[in-house]
């Protein structure tokens, strides 16, 4: 991911005539804490924050918990962050943490001690002002809140805007939990109405029902409804059911594909076929190089949605624009996370509480602009809308 990352900054970035130094310096973080924590029990972990540009604002990104974390990974994603936030014109910079943990095996008490032990490390270096951290896979509002507890203990005041994604009662926006998902229909909705394909009945296939998968597939029925979702995968099985499938109402938590009515009587195929499944739009929500060299010839969409991080590999997206697919890309179609993000740290830093449907409202105008000006950059220089994404974001980051 760090490759493709960096291969596609170079690509615009020598496009568009900036010097190898220049280059080489947006490549490279502002700044990296490698750390280690240990609990009280001696269990010891290694810990990130890759600081990577805070030329447009605050550096901004989540924290993961995961035991695949690795520096190169929290290198990719932060860079990434970068792009995306400049891509969106958001005023924030790019940054991204983690820790390398499987936090399945630690008690609740064991994980709390572990979020306060990051936050009171990094409390020098982060804040409303200077690195705004978030919540990213295996962290929730819960974690977040003890984060900003422990920090502004920590830094003996109270700064409640220094992360985001916590809780409601401490700040949290309304709209966090649904806001990738939403975002990503809200980036397609206008693509498609770029193609004059809005209102045409065209078939999706949907790879991940996480967070971001089941709130995209339940955002379509209202922004573009006449997609009709025909697969969807977990990391499982794929699920194929050409009559639609609906995803029906969230009761508390996110429904698995196995309890949907729709899905009951479903064909049933191992996890990586959702790739080659005949499907107009295939969503890619899952995880980072989920099409790669090896697969890439099976991808029969036309159309493809990056709403995970990184999840096309620079040379399966080479061969897939050859084939003349188009490809809506990560920084633009899952930066409605961060846009809610940015509109939490506004509303703290502005002591307001706004609700869901004027942080939907502002969500919406956020994404439709930056899709919008993403595609007609892309048919003014002839360039895919990947290629324009990351020019857009980096005249601003370079300039
Ligand atoms: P999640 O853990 O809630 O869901 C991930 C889903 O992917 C699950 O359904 C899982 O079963 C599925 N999956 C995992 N491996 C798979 C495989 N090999 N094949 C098919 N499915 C597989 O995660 P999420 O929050 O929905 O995030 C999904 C992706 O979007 C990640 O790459 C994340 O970095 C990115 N992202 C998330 C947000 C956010 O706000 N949550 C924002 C931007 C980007």
């Amino acid at each position: 991911m760090l490759e493709t990352a960096q291969q596609n900054i170079r690509e615009a970035a020598t496009r568009l005539g900036y010097s190898e130094q220049k280059i080489q310096a947006l490549l490279e973080a502002e700044a990296e804490h490698i750390f280690e924590i240990e609990l009280k029990n001696g269990k010891k972990f290694t810990a990130y924050r890759v600081q990577h540009s805070n030329k447009l604002g605050p550096f901004k990104g989540g924290v993961r918990f995961h035991k695949q974390v690795n520096l190169d990974e929290v290198r990719a994603l932060a860079t990434l962050m970068s792009l995306k936030t400049a891509a969106v014109g958001l005023p924030l910079g790019g940054g991204k943490g983690g820790v390398v943990v499987d936090p399945k095996t630690l008690s609740a008490d064991e994980i709390e001690e572990l979020s306060r032990a990051y936050a009171r490390h990094l409390a020098p270096h982060i804040g409303s002002d200077k690195d705004v951290p978030a919540p990213d896979v295996n962290t929730n509002a819960q974690i977040i809140d003890w984060m900003v507890d422990e920090f502004e203990k920590t830094i003996g005041k109270k700064d409640a805007a220094s992360f985001t994604g916590k809780s409601t009662k401490y700040g949290g926006s309304e709209g966090r939990e649904a806001a990738t998902g939403l975002g990503g229909a809200i980036s397609l909705r206008e693509f498609l109405k770029s193609k004059n394909l809005l209102n045409s009945p065209l078939t999706v296939a949907l790879q991940g029902f996480g967070n971001v998968g089941y709130f995209f597939a339940e955002s379509i029925k209202k922004v573009a409804p006449n997609l009709k979702l025909i697969a969807i995968a977990n990391s499982k099985n794929t699920w194929v059911n050409s009559d639609g499938i609906n995803v029906e109402g969230r009761q508390k938590s996110i429904p698995q594909p196995e309890d949907l009515d729709d899905l009951k009587n479903a064909k049933i195929l191992p996890s990586s076929e959702i790739i080659g499944v005949q499907a107009d739009i295939l969503v890619l929500a899952a995880l980072e190089d989920a099409v790669t060299k090896e697969n890439v010839d099976k991808v029969r969409a036309d159309f493809i949605v990056e709403l995970a991080n990184g999840p096309i590999s620079k040379q399966a997206e080479d061969t897939l624009i050859e084939r003349k697919k188009v490809i809506l890309p990560d920084v633009i179609a899952n930066a409605g996370g961060v846009t809610v993000s940015c509109l939490e740290w506004q509303q703290n830093l502005a002591g307001e509480t706004w609700t869901e449907l004027s942080v939907n409202q502002k969500l919406d105008e956020v994404i439709s602009a930056a899709t919008q000006k993403t595609i007609r950059y892309a048919s003014k220089n002839n360039v895919s809308l990947k290629q324009a994404a990351f020019e857009i974001a980096l005249k601003k980051l370079l300039d």
